[in-house]
C-alpha cells in the first residue's frame, strides 16, 4: 500500500515526502506525533493577529541556490534581514560584534585603538570566532577578546547550554563571529527570506499531495515496529523505504542510553502597545533568566495596538516532558550517538534525516540540502 513512511513532517520529512510522491511517484505515508506538521518551524498567527513562530525565530538564510528555488516552489517570500542587539552594560548594541559595536561600547579614543589594531591583524571583512580571538598574543586585542567574551558569550552560553563556551563545541560559538566590518545584519547569506504566509503554509504546500497520506496525533511506535533487520508496518512486513527524522535513540528503545538534549521553555507574552522593542531579536547576554527576546511584529509587519513577544528560557530536555532542540554534543553523547549509527546500518533499508536523526546542529537550509542530497542519492 505504501513505498515509504517517513517519521516525522518536520522540514527533513517534508522535503523528501515531496520529492518520493512528486518526482518518484511513490505512495508515501507521512507519520508525525504533534498536532502539526513543520515541526519546530511551525508557526501560527495568534491572538494579536500576528504571525509567531511557537517553536523560537525561525529566520530563512541560504547561500545554496538550489536550496532556494526548491522552496520557493512552494511559498512566496517577504524579503527580510534579521537584526539582533545584544544588551551590553546596558545599552542595546549589534550583534554580531562588529567595528559598529565597538564604537558604541568603548569611548572614542579607545575604540578607534582598537579598531586599529583589528585592521592591522586582521583582513577587512574577516570573521573571527570568540575562542580564536581569545587566543590572541595581542595585549589590546585580549582585551577587546576577554571584554567580548565576558559580556557576549560567557553567561549566554552558561543559560543556553549549562556549560561555557570552552564546554561546548567550538562550532556553536563561532556560529556568532566577531566582524572586522560594518555589517549589522546577524547572517550574511545571500538569500534571506521569511516565508510570505509562513513555514506552516510552506510545509503544508509541500506535502498536500495525492500521493501523501498524512497522519497526525500519531506516535511513530503506533504503525511501526522493527524486530530484528525487519520492519512491520500495521503488524506486516514492510519491504518499502522506511526515513526516520526523529530522535535516533527513539528508534532503537533508548538501549545505547538516551540522547541528550537542551530544550527550551517559549514563553509569549502580549505587550499592550504598539511596539515593544527596536530589533526583532534581544539578546540577554547578563541579565534575566532568559537568553533573548523576539518581537514577532519586527518579522511579519501587521497593524495592531497589541504586539507579540517570546521569551525563551533555556532547560533540560527530558523526555515527554518538553521538546528536544539542541543536541548537546558531549563525549559521551557522540559515542552513544555513533553506537545508534552502527545499528542504522543493520536496517539499510531505513535512512535517518535531520537534526534530530542526525544529531546535527542544522539550520534550515542545511536540512533541505541534506533531505535534497538524500533523495538523489535514494533515487540514483
Ligand atoms: N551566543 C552567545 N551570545 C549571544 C549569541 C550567541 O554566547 O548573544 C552563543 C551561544 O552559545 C549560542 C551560540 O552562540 O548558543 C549560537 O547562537 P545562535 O544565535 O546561532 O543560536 P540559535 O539561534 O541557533 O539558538
Amino acid at each position: 500500500m505504501f513505498d515509504v513512511v517517513i517519521i516525522g513532517a518536520g522540514l527533513a520529512g517534508a522535503v523528501l515526502a515531496e520529492r518520493f510522491a512528486t518526482q518518484s511517484d511513490k505512495k508515501v505515508l507521512l507519520v508525525e506525533r504533534r498536532q502539526h506538521v513543520a515541526g519546530n518551524c511551525y508557526d501560527k498567527v495568534d491572538g494579536n493577529g500576528i504571525l509567531i513562530h511557537k517553536y523560537g525565530p525561525h529566520l530563512f538564510h541560504t547561500d545554496d541556490e538550489e536550496v532556494w528555488n526548491y522552496l520557493s516552489k512552494f511559498t512566496e517570500w517577504q524579503n527580510y534581514q534579521h537584526h539582533v542587539k545584544a544588551l551590553v552594560d546596558g545599552q542595546a548594541v549589534p550583534l554580531p560584534f562588529n567595528l559598529n559595536t565597538l564604537h558604541k561600547v568603548f569611548p572614542k579614543s579607545l575604540a578607534e585603538r582598537l579598531e586599529s589594531v583589528l585592521l592591522k591583524n586582521y583582513p577587512y571583512g574577516k570573521k573571527i570566532p570568540i575562542l580564536e580571538l581569545k587566543k590572541s598574543s595581542d595585549a589590546d586585542l585580549q582585551f577587546l577578546a576577554d571584554f567580548i567574551y565576558e559580556k557576549i558569550f560567557l553567561h549566554y552560553t552558561e543559560k543556553q547550554w549549562g556549560q561555557t563556551p570552552e564546554q561546548i563545541s567550538g562550532a556553536v560559538t563561532a556560529r556568532v563571529p566577531i566582524l572586522i566590518g560594518r555589517d549589522d545584519r546577524y547572517f550574511h547569506d545571500k538569500f534571506q527570506a521569511v516565508p510570505a504566509r509562513g513555514y506552516t503554509a510552506l510545509v503544508k504546500k509541500m506535502i498536500f499531495q495525492k500521493n501523501i497520506k498524512l497522519m497526525l496525533n500519531t506516535d511513530f511506535h503506533e504503525v511501526l515496529n522493527i524486530h530484528g533487520h525487519e520492519i512491520y508496518l500495521f503488524g506486516h512486513k514492510f519491504y518499502g523505504r522506511l526515513i526516520y527524522t526523529g530522535q535516533l535513540d527513539e528508534l532503537f528503545d533508548c538501549k545505547f542510553g538516551a540522547l541528550p538534549y537542551r530544550s527550551v521553555k517559549m514563553k509569549f507574552e502580549t505587550i499592550h502597545a504598539e511596539n515593544f522593542q527596536t530589533a526583532a531579536t534581544v539578546n540577554y547576554p547578563n541579565d534575566y533568566d532568559f537568553t533573548r527576546i523576539t518581537e514577532f511584529k519586527n518579522i511579519h509587519p501587521v497593524q495592531s495596538s497589541r504586539t507579540t513577544i517570546l521569551k525563551e528560557y533555556p532547560q533540560e530536555y527530558v523526555a515527554g516532558k518538553n521538546s528536544p532542540y539542541y543536541p548537546l554534543f558531549t563525549d559521551e553523547a557522540k559515542a552513544a550517538y555513533e553506537k545508534y549509527f552502527e545499528e542504522l546500518k543493520n536496517l539499510p533499508r531505513v535512512k535517518a534525516v535531520g537534526r534530530l536523526a542526525e544529531y546535527r546542529y542544522f539550520d534550515m537550509d542545511d536540512v533541505v540540502r541534506r533531505a535534497l542530497n538524500v533523495f538523489a542519492e535514494l533515487s540514483a
